[in-house]
Formats: structure tokens, sequence, C-alpha cells
């Protein structure tokens, strides 16, 4: 017992001193601007797979590290490249995968960025760049745990360990479920840590034991063969952005709740969260009101949502006196824990098509699904991973619900159904991932840093 705890003091005392190293790396990933959307240039995702690559061989722990992809189903292309590494398991102790992602969002208006996305720089105890946290922060807390662990115990430690960093997962994850069966051996594992969630707040850590799922599609809605002179025919004929807007307006009751027949939620306790909270967290002026109903973790972890996300309209500077014929919009939606992603689709298809003003002709593509998913939390690891937390941080962890999605976490299960999923993260609720100013909480990312290379010690005295 007694060397147990040195070896888990050891490994807390080279977890924190490995938090420098870990940050300068950090920074040297953040300039790639490793974009794997389309239209974007495909050189720094590779850029930014061999960065990563040359961080893992470099821990020396691993027996192969290579770069690798798997064939988008039906679309006769490669996904982008990701890191894969392996270390076999000994003594009959547990293989570990832990996973994170490389490639990062688009930086979207620039001009709104107070320092530029791709040069990482500190401000008030934050780094902030374009994925500074989500998710290449989530890449260093596992390189700087393994650094960490390996420096306390030694390279000749028996826990298996497969790495797997993605690239592309802001993009969509076209891959994934083809890159887990051609790679199946390499990355089964007994626990996987998916280090792209969040935290309760900067000081408090989390277990992600929820995801809403989502579903994403492109509406076209057409009214009339041509565009017409406004004055000609306006107030006879329904242009398609009238019909777009009172079809849109449907979608939500008067408290800006989801008024779609068929989208379930889930009824599950959730903790206290104030409105005060949510107006500091979310940037919602003292005049605005929250929307919805039930309390607001509720709102956010339970019940779904549906966001216009994109109109393809005749700009402001273009605006002429016309009744526009047709109109597209993105729309995105979050589907509650227990609905099956492709029934909420159909759910909001419907409700469309029943809600059509002046039986407007709706097109419906791009559809786009992603399941939610309940973590079961009986597990070993669960527990191990809730100590290994609440002694790095210093307070215990919260079971926590999000609001977004982790689509391939399903994809995982569905290959894995034996492994004991991990959930966790690097971001705080002021990260701002996916917006301009993203940033990583320092004092987190340490914790976090920590948290993880106790986990790998804990997990290398399990037997399974
Ligand atoms: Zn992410």
């Amino acid at each position: 017992m007694t060397s147990d705890l040195n070896r888990s003091d050891a490994v807390r005392e080279a977890a924190t001193a490995a938090v420098p190293s870990a940050l300068a790396d950090l920074g040297s990933l953040v300039r790639i601007p490793s974009i794997a959307f389309p239209g974007f240039d495909p050189a720094q995702v590779q850029r930014s797979a061999e960065a990563v690559k040359a961080l893992a061989e470099a821990t020396g722990v691993f027996d192969s590290v290579r770069i690798a992809d798997a064939e988008i189903p039906d679309a006769g292309e490669r996904g982008m490249p990701a890191v894969l590494a392996t270390r076999a398991a000994r003594n009959g102790r547990p293989t570990i995968l832990l996973y994170a992602h490389h490639d990062v969002q688009p930086v979207g208006d620039e001009s709104l960025w107070e320092s530029p996305p791709f040069e990482p720089t500190v401000r008030d105890g934050r780094l902030y760049g374009r994925g500074a946290a989500d998710d290449k922060a989530g890449v260093m807390a596992h390189i700087g745990a393994l650094r960490a662990f390996t420096e306390a115990v030694g390279a000749d430690f028996d826990l298996g360990v497969a790495l797997f960093i993605e690239g592309e997962e802001e993009a969509g994850s076209r891959s994934f479920a083809q890159f887990l069966s051609d790679h199946a051996d390499a990355l089964r594992a007994d626990v996987i840590v998916v280090a792209d969630s969040g935290n309760w707040d900067s000081k408090t850590p989390a277990l992600t034991v929820s995801l809403r799922g989502n579903t994403r599609f492109t509406l076209r809605v057409r009214t009339l063969e041509h565009a017409s002179h406004s004055g000609m025919f306006g107030g006879a004929v329904p242009d398609a952005m009238m019909a777009t807007v009172t079809l849109l307006s449907t979608l939500w009751d008067e408290s800006g709740a989801v008024a779609v027949e068929g989208l379930t939620e889930r009824d599950a306790a959730t903790p206290e969260y104030s409105e005060e909270t949510l107006r500091d967290e979310a940037g919602l002026p003292a005049g605005v009101s929250p929307t919805g109903t039930g309390t607001i973790l509720s709102r956010i972890w339970n019940k779904p949502s549906i966001t216009v996300t994109g109109i393809d309209a005749p700009s402001v500077a273009n605006a002429s006196n016309t009744l526009s014929p047709e109109v597209s919009v993105v729309i995105s939606a979050r589907v509650a824990p227990g609905q099956d992603a492709h029934d909420a689709y159909a759910a909001i298809e419907a409700h469309l098509r029943a809600h059509a003003p002046f039986g407007a002709e709706l097109e419906f593509s791009h559809q786009d699904y992603g399941n939610p998913f309940l973590v079961d939390t009986s597990g070993w690891a669960v527990a191990d991973a809730r100590d290994a937390l609440g002694a790095a941080y210093g307070v215990e962890p919260v079971d926590m619900g999000v609001g977004g999605s982790i689509p391939f976490i399903a994809d995982l299960v569905r290959e894995f159904p034996g492994a004991q999923i991990l959930v966790t993260g690097v971001e705080d609720p002021h990260a701002r991932a996916h917006s301009p100013n993203e940033s990583l909480h320092l004092d987190t990312f340490r914790n976090a840093l920590v948290a993880e290379a106790l986990l790998l010690e804990r997990l290398d005295g399990r037997t399974v």
C-alpha cells in the first residue's frame, strides 16, 4: 500500500512538472490550421497528423506509431489522416484507448478574434487560439499524461495503451465507422477515454454521462417559378422568404421550446444551475429572456432543440424589391437522449411538410445523423476515473450531461461493446469551442493532465 501511495505521488509530481512542455507543444499544434472541411487545404491536416505522430513517437511508450486513414463509405475517397499508436498490455493488465482529434473548426469571421486564431496567445490564465481547447488540448492531455506516467514509473509498465487521434471529427467523422472496423485489432481496449468534452466549471471536474444526438439537413422552400417585381405581384402570391419565415416559426412555441410532435425528451434529474450562471456563460443580456421550460439544464441536456444555422437568400447589400422564388436553409437539431436520430429527423420532416404554407414546395437534402448517448457508469473504470479526477482537482467530480453531440461514441460502442467508456475533457464553460476567441483555461488543463496520469496509474494496477 505504501509503495502504491508513493507511486501515485510520484505520478502526480511528474504530471505537474509535465504541464509547461505540454503547453509549449500545444502552442505548436495550434499554429497548424488543420481544418478538415471541404475547401480548406488538406495538406495542413496532414502536417498536423505528422506533428502528432512525432509527439506520440517521442513518448517512447508505443510499439508502433503510424498515420492511417479509411475509405469514406459511398464517397469513393479516403478520410482524413489519423494517428494510431499501440502498445500491447502485459501480465493481465487492461488496455486503455486514448481518443482525441487534431482537426479544428474553421475560424469564422476573423475580425471577431481578439488575437489571431492560429497564433497561440496567453491572456488572463487562458490560452487563446483555434483548437487550443477543442481538441488539441485533449491531444496534449493524453501525450502529457503518458510522458508523466513514464517519467514516474519507467517505460517498462504493463498497461496496454492505444492512442487514436482523429483528423476529421469537426468535419463529421465520415470515415470513422470504417476506420474502427479496418483497425479494430489496434483499437480494441478495455477502457476508452474520449477527451473531447468539458467540465462543470473551471474548478470542478466532470465525467460526461449523457450526450444529445443531432440531425442536420438542408431545406429548400420554393413558391414561384421565377422572381418578380415585388410591387407587381406582392400581396397576391407568396414569396419564398415569406413562406420560409412562416414555416420556420411553427418549429417553436411561444416559450421558444421545440413544438414538433414526435420529438421526445428524457425524464432525469439535473443539478442546480441558475439563470444568472446561464446569462454569464452564454452571454445572454439582461433584457433578453431564456427560452424553453423546465429546469435550465433539462432544456440543454434532456430535451430537443432546433436551430436554423444558415440561410441562402439575397444578402442585405443585394436586396432589391423582388419576390424571391426560393430560399434554402440549414436546420440543425439536437436530439434528446433516448431517441434515435433518424426518428427525430423523420418527426421534423413530417412537421415541416404538414405545416408548409400555401402549398410551398419543400425539398429536403444533405441529411446527417448522430445518435445520443448515455454512459454506463457502473464499471470499475468509472470509479477509477472519479477517484483520479477528485484527486487531481481537489474537488469531487460531477456527473454531467451535455447538450452537444459526439456521434461517434455510438460507433465505438457498436464496434467494442465490452469496453467501458469515459467521456472527459479539458474544456470549461468559457472555452467557446467552435466560436471566435476559443480558449483553454490553463488550470483546468493542468488538472486534466494530472487526472489522466493518475488514471493511467490506477488502471496499471488493475487486472482484467
Ligand atoms: Zn471536439
